[in-house]
């Protein structure tokens, strides 16, 4: 529907490699200029890392006059105007703490006849608040040296956005003030209703739009079973088997985690290094240098380590514990892959990881429990996201940013096929309410003479003969027993979906590595409260007797 052979074309190519030193163009981005370079007003939806500045920058270079960029980061604007003068592209910005002399010097260079910059960024108090601001934009506009309207991070126009900013809806005087200047919306986040939200409120005629999916086709992701702390074992051998010499990232809970693993990995002859806030940030540049450089191939690292990041040839990212929530996985899992060639996201889960960040969550200075309550729920989602073993791990990831997902996708992209998608035959639902009554009130009644762990729980209802369970008489419990028939691990996930849907609660002891299962005191055991709710979970095939 849209011409890409825009007479552009041949100088926009000139302009990518010589201008910016880039090879091709990423997937859309040739529209996208295209149709901003044809006047359009755009609106482009595109994940973090897709390559959104490049969308505007190009067209800046090769459009008459001046681009305005509204972006709300002041600390991002200060990157990107370095970035663009080391390429030798003319940008400033314009932000509260430009001083006079300064600012004097762009509105000069704003006043020439042929404007001497191409960028201009600024922030929407400015642009709303100054008049000088306002002034020189007139002055532009009325020359036609206006060339477009540009709107970062745009899901902050709409209130349904997850990040409201009052400034920016002041923005819909742009098209009544200055009509026919084009304006760009760009944003990583945004549901149809932001979309539409955005689009009336700056009140955009004919809008292109370009919404590119979230799904990472080319990253292969497998969440996997974790015995201890570290699944030392298992990323050896995976590193050994698959990515000899090639670059991953180890993403770890703790400082002490990062060094233990950094540590077995050069010993079994994997050269790596960890990297965490414990270090200064000089070691850290340099970690980073190197690894950016290939003098070593694996980096062993808390988040500390991530956030512009640009290694296009990162093969792995492995998780040795859960990350702290969807957005979270698909940010970090995100980092592999990014030259488009297939990568690997290993998940190593356990449960008491859940336990652990949730204790470092509550020493978190400063945390109200509000904020408290909004990390235990995002965390909460990355633990249902862990224990489904039926779901397309795609599905899981981009319903949750808001895009459906069709699985048959994944299952057809047999290089990077899910685990879940694998084994989508291996699982059957069934309905465990019954079960899930008698552990509670197993858990009900043992709690009673002291600390119990889901373990402890699992073994009396397997019914099993530990001598601490006949000493101290588990044996004549009603329910001892009483789920012989069931796998130890399913027992373990009706607990742990108990959990997850607050019916029970769990907290680590000062020991720490076992949960312990409790109900709450004073409150009912909600299943017998609410009769009518139904528990089902996935179990694996092989694990049914017939
Ligand atoms: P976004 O704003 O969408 O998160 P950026 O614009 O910061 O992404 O781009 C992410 C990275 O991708 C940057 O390092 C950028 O230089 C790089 N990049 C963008 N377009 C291309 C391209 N066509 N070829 C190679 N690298 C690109």
């Amino acid at each position: 529907e849209f011409k890409t052979d825009y007479h552009f074309s041949s100088t926009m190519e000139e302009v990518l490699h010589q201008t910016f030193g880039l090879q091709s163009f990423r997937p859309q981005q040739r529209e996208i200029i295209n149709a901003t370079l044809n006047n359009h007003d755009c609106f482009v939806l595109m994940p973090t890392g897709g390559g959104k500045s490049l969308c505007y920058q190009l067209p800046a270079v090769l459009s008459e006059g001046v681009s305005i960029i509204i972006s709300p980061l002041r600390a991002l604007i200060g990157d990107q105007v370095d970035k663009m003068n080391e390429l030798d592209i003319a940008a400033a910005h314009l932000c509260q703490d430009v001083g006079q002399d300064e600012t004097a010097i762009i509105m000069n260079k704003l006043h020439c006849r042929e404007p001497l910059i191409k960028l201009l960024y600024l922030t929407p108090e400015k642009i709303m608040a100054s008049r000088t601001v306002s002034d020189v934009l007139k002055y532009l506009y009325q020359r036609g040296k206006l060339a477009r309207f540009v709107i970062d991070e745009a899901h902050c126009l709409s209130q349904w956005g997850h990040d409201f900013r009052p400034d920016y809806k002041q923005l819909t005087f742009l098209k009544s003030e200055f009509k026919n200047v084009p304006i760009m919306c760009l944003t990583a986040t945004a549901t149809k209703e932001v979309e539409n939200d955005v689009i009336s409120i700056l009140k955009l005629k004919n809008v292109k739009r370009f919404i590119m999916s979230f799904n990472r086709p080319n990253i292969k992701y497998q969440v996997r079973p974790k015995k201890g702390k570290l699944a030392l074992e298992e990323i050896i051998g995976l590193i050994k088997n698959k990515f000899i010499k090639k670059s991953g990232i180890i993403y770890c809970l703790a400082r002490n985690d990062c060094e233990s693993i950094a540590d077995a990995l050069n010993a079994a002859g994997i050269p790596s290094r960890p990297y965490h806030a414990g270090l200064s940030d000089k070691i850290r540049n340099a970690i980073q240098r190197e690894w950016m450089q290939d003098r070593f191939f694996v980096i062993v690292a808390t988040i500390a380590f991530g956030m512009g990041i640009d290694k296009p040839d990162v093969r792995f990212v492995i998780h040795n514990s859960v990350p702290k929530s969807v957005e979270a996985f698909y940010q970090e899992s995100g980092r592999a892959g990014r030259d488009g060639d297939v990568s690997y996201s290993y998940l190593f889960y356990n449960y008491s990881d859940v336990l652990r960040l949730q204790k470092l969550m509550k020493l978190e200075r400063k945390s109200s429990a509000k904020v408290l309550e909004g990390h235990f729920n995002n965390l909460h989602q990355m633990v249902s996201f862990s224990e489904n073993v039926v779901d397309c791990r795609r599905y899981l990831q981009l319903i949750h940013l808001g895009e459906n997902f069709d699985r048959q996708v994944c299952i057809r992209n047999k290089a990077t096929t899910c685990d879940n998608c694998e084994n989508i035959n291996a699982y059957k639902m069934i309905e465990v309410t019954k079960e899930a009554k008698e552990l509670g009130c197993l858990v009900r009644d043992a709690s009673i003479k002291g600390n119990v762990t889901m373990i402890f729980v699992a073994d009396i209802y397997k019914g099993s003969k530990l001598k601490k369970i006949l000493q101290l008489g588990y044996d004549r419990h009603k329910y001892y027993g009483a789920g012989s028939s069931l796998n130890k691990t399913d027992i373990h996930r009706i607990l742990k979906d108990l959990v997850l849907k607050n019916i029970l609660r769990d907290h680590v002891t000062q020991a720490g590595e076992f949960p312990v299962v409790y109900i709450e005191p004073g409150k009912k055991f909600g299943l017998l409260a609410t009769p009518n709710l139904k528990i089902t979970i996935a179990i694996n095939k092989t694990s049914l007797k017939s």
